[in-house]
């Protein structure tokens, strides 16, 4: 194998698509997790329950039927089925080893999410029969929302009437194109044809809640298609639209060949495109009836349509991992499982410990995280962070305040402190400003 060099990200280029991860999605950022904190995962979990304090159970499906080229997850595309079987039954020790922790005893999840991976590569029969043991093992009748992530050439009718039996309240497609040459360029395993038939199929049967997955900026996305899928989009109506930006993080098939080519960014629109497309797909959501709820979402009805994982998780609940690569958050640390399936799966059926880094958090940290993870719904309360963690936020950035609303970023509106839709596209690239020096310009792996 040789041996390439890691390109260094070019500091002159701001706004072009580099290659590493851009997006905030936890905090202390990973590179801080590691093996000395580990112990506090086990202690914690042997400490008293909290009673009725909020907690959801995270299950990653690490099987997908082709690896995007923009994918940097751990996934599988060769494990046949004795490999499935043996995932998911050291999943379900994995859960009963929870089951009997006494930090866990008394409480139910309030969310579940199912997400990869392809949680719709699994076929119905071994849906059903998961989720029938998970449910013995911790009962999920006080979930408020059951996420389950697909991909549209996955599903068939039968194994959509499965999902709805076995309660999944938030189906949710990833689409990410209605172009199949774009589709086809960056990856993906599945056709429109294919999207447009399982959301058929999804509508009559009566999901609560469907959302669909765009990517602005995939390889050759261009204005006119990034208008086509617009378009499509608002035909098909669905309760909730994501759209993320592409990033380029460092374990993509797209970094590969740039190193490979000695490129320094990506072939993949600049950040300004992006935002541009992302700008006019909130504002024509919105000339529909949409309400934009997040740096990424709108939803048809803010009213009945939540996201429950995402708002208990950034509110800073309890999340039990179950998984190989899972991440987890309990009592204050986090942690991360085994990052491959060998591993993982040895690990569990030897009784051998399963987890790979964790972070006991401070108080401060916590405080930073929920208060990073809230600004990507655009808006924070005051008094929440002076109740919960009696830090008054306008003081505590005082200086850092004046200078986002002197750049017409921040408007104050009583408790909100609310950004400018210009700023929530790019809310992100401000969240480091909030971080602790310390953990500035770390990396996010
Ligand atoms: S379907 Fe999702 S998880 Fe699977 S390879 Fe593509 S991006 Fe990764």
């Amino acid at each position: 194998m040789t041996e390439t060099k890691e390109i260094k990200p070019d500091r002159e280029t701001k706004e072009k698509t580099k290659v590493g991860n851009y997006f905030v999605s936890n905090y202390p950022p990973f590179s801080f997790w590691n093996e000395s904190d580990i112990p506090c995962v086990d202690s914690m979990l042997n400490s008293p329950s909290p009673g009725t304090e909020p907690l959801g159970i995270y299950y990653h499906v690490p099987f997908c039927r082709k690896r995007c080229h923009f994918c940097y997850f751990r996934v599988y595309t060769d494990k046949n089925s004795n490999d499935v079987r043996r995932y998911l039954s050291a999943t379900m020790k994995e859960l009963k080893n929870y089951a009997d922790a006494s930090y866990l005893q008394g409480r139910k999840p309030k969310f579940v999410y199912f997400g990869g991976g392809t949680p719709s590569y699994l076929s119905a029969q071994q849906l059903t029969d998961l989720t029938d043991q998970m449910k013995s093992i911790i009962p999920w009748d006080e979930a408020e929302e059951v996420t389950f992530e697909c991909e549209p050439g996955t599903l068939t009718e039968k194994k959509l009437e499965a999902i709805k039996n076995f309660g999944v309240t938030r189906l949710s497609l990833g689409v990410e194109n209605f172009d199949d040459h774009i589709l086809d360029i960056n990856g993906r395993a599945h056709r429109s044809g294919e999207v447009f038939k399982a959301y058929e199929f999804a509508r009559k049967l009566g999901f609560e809640n469907i959302n669909i997955d765009l990517i602005a900026g995939m390889l050759e996305e261009t204005d006119e298609n990034w208008s086509a899928c617009i378009d499509r989009t608002l035909e098909l109506e669905p309760d909730c639209v994501t759209i993320y930006q592409m990033e380029v993080p460092f374990n993509t098939t797209i970094y590969k060949n740039m190193k490979q080519e000695g490129k320094l960014s990506a072939p993949v629109a600049e950040w300004p495109k992006k935002r541009q497309w992302v700008s006019e797909a909130f504002a024509r959501l919105e000339e529909a009836g949409y309400t934009i709820t997040s740096t990424c979402t709108a939803v048809k009805n803010p009213a009945t349509t939540k996201f429950i994982y995402r708002d208990r998780l950034w509110a800073g609940a309890d999340m039990i991992a179950l998984g190989v690569a899972s991440f987890g958050h309990l009592g204050g640390i986090h942690y991360q499982n085994l990052t491959h399936f060998d591993q993982y799966c040895e690990a569990m059926e030897s009784d051998s410990p399963i987890i790979r880094r964790a972070l006991m958090t401070t108080e401060e940290e916590r405080f930073i995280r929920e208060f990073i993870l809230q600004w990507k719904i655009g808006k924070v309360s005051r008094s929440y962070f002076d109740k919960k963690f009696k830090i008054n936020v306008s003081e505590r950035y005082d200086k850092l305040f004046k200078r986002w609303k002197k750049a017409g970023d921040l408007v104050e509106n009583g408790d909100e402190l609310m950004l400018s839709r210009d700023a929530l596209l790019r809310v992100d690239s401000m969240l480091h400003d909030l971080f602790l020096p310390q953990h500035q310009d770390s990396r996010y792996v």
